[in-house]
């Protein structure tokens, strides 16, 4: 990839809005820019000046008008990608826009790749690389609370509670290190270092344990719909979400794949799977689709367990019921209270004190909005909410993390029965690993995997 050209794009989403923006960076942005338009009215004075917005005409090389639009010329270093940039604001129909754009790549610019412009601020030190990867992730927010946490990390926070933990690891290492360059000037006294060690494992941990709840608030929480063919799992999940996402059959286990809707509660955003009915079925298709309830029930960090209720307890509901494993949080759903509503079901408070029961029905809409409350009742419940800020919402920084860990694990248990070498080895490890996550150690290869994951235009 060329840093020393002028890149464009359309930065705005294509279809017919408002306004939609073609952005130019790069060492020929203004050049570009000039050459395409021509201002109503020029101002006193030099032009164009900086960030200055200019109202005027978009011409092509025959003369002719392309739209009427608005046009900033903002000079580096003090932009985006800290290059010159020039946006030109244009009426956003897919079209126009895309006309907009062949022009300035005619006059000189070259199309961006995806992430592109990010990618330029983090390479002309603007950004570090958490903070590009927030920015994609706010766009990607579903909920405010996600939205809360990338522009949080958009600030900086992440990067500087890593920052920190790589000077920990720094003011651990350079006496290791000198100990070993140095053996006689250091006289061997290492005592202090353990400790720091301890505190900096601690500190790892802590961003860990973080970061379940931020990935829960980024990637969303899973939550399977499970029970035995024919409860109204998929009716529930349709009144839910208010929209015909599964279809609803009559014969029992028709529902054989898994289908996904997303809900957002309080800030939460949950995916919600509806699965298969789960029994013990001889027809293979419907074997399948057992198994992969099972596979979906495994996953999930919620599960909504859905009983038919004007019918009796069976059987497949207890095999049902023991798929919550330990810690799983559960809602069980007695529904089809419109028929009436069997004494057994009853029981199922007192069997299992921690699992709220809602009485509902999808087919008349009823006791949805309690089922709603037992979901973000239970979802509140996530260990140390208060105590922990999360900040890591990627599994990228979960694994970095992990890894940084993982080194300063072994660096302790090393400590006093394995050569100084290795242990100062595996601090050095942590430090390196600790700088992916701003992008300090970041290679080439990693960069190109992050970003590829944004939008042309961003
Ligand atoms: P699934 O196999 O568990 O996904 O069940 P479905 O959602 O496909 O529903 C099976 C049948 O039960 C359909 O005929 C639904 O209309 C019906 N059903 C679902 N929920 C209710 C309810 O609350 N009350 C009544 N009376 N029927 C329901």
């Amino acid at each position: 990839m060329n840093t020393g050209d002028t890149i464009a794009a359309i930065s705005t989403p294509l279809g017919e809005g408002g306004i939609g923006i073609v952005r130019l960076s790069g060492p020929d942005a203004f050049k570009i820019g000039q050459k395409i338009f021509y201002p109503a009215r020029k101002p006193p004075g030099s032009y164009p000046k900086n960030r200055y917005l200019y109202y005027g005409y978009l011409k092509n090389e025959a003369g002719e008008t392309l739209d009427e639009v608005l046009v900033s010329f903002m000079k580096a270093p003090h932009t985006f990608t800290r290059e010159d940039i020039v946006e030109i604001n244009g009426h956003s129909g897919a079209m126009a826009l895309r006309m907009i754009l062949k022009e300035v790549l005619k006059a000189g610019a070259r199309a961006a790749e995806p992430g592109e412009f990010t990618r330029r601020a983090f390479l002309n030190g603007r950004i570090d690389l958490s903070q590009a990867e927030s920015m994609l992730k706010l766009i990607r927010a579903r909920s405010e609370k996600a939205v809360k946490i990338a522009t949080a990390n958009l600030k900086g926070i992440l990067s500087n509670k890593v920052a920190e933990l790589k000077q920990q690891a720094l003011i651990i290492l350079a006496p290791l290190e000198a100990e070993l360059d140095f053996p006689e000037e250091m006289e061997g006294n290492l005592s202090a270092q353990l400790p720091e060690l301890a505190a900096l494992e601690k500190g790892l941990e802590r961003l860990l344990k973080g970061a379940d709840r931020g990935l829960m608030f980024q990637e969303g929480v899973a939550a399977a719909i499970i029970g035995k063919p024919n409860v109204g799992k998929s009716s529930l999940l349709n009144a839910l979400l208010g929209q015909q996402r599964a279809i609803v059959h009559e014969i029992p286990g028709t529902t054989r794949d898994l289908l996904e809707g997303l809900l957002v509660l309080e800030g939460f955003t949950i995916r919600l799977i509806d699965t298969a009915g789960i029994h013990g079925a001889a027809d293979p298709v419907e074997k399948i689709g057992v198994e992969r309830s099972r596979a979906a029930a495994e996953q999930a960090r919620l599960l909504l367990v859905v009983f038919d209720g004007s019918s009796p307890m069976t059987k497949e509901d207890e095999i049902i019921i023991n798929l919550k494993q330990t810690g799983q949080k559960a809602v069980f759903i007695v529904n089809k209270i419109d028929l009436g509503v069997w004494e057994g079901y009853k029981q199922l408070t007192q069997r299992f004190p921690d699992v709220p029961v809602v009485h509902t029905s999808a087919l008349k809409c009823q006791g949805l909005a309690e089922l709603e409350v037992a979901i973000i009742n239970l979802l509140e419940q996530s260990p140390a909410i208060e105590e922990v800020e999360p900040l890591l919402v990627s599994m990228r920084h979960v694994e970095v993390i992990t890894a940084a860990l993982d080194c300063i694990r072994r660096a302790r248990a090393m400590w006093g029965r394995e050569p100084l070498e290795l242990v100062s080895f595996e601090v050095r490890s942590a430090w390196e690993k600790l700088g992916e996550i701003t992008g300090e150690t970041a290679s080439g290869e990693l960069l190109d995997y992050i970003f590829k994951e944004f939008c042309i235009g961003k």
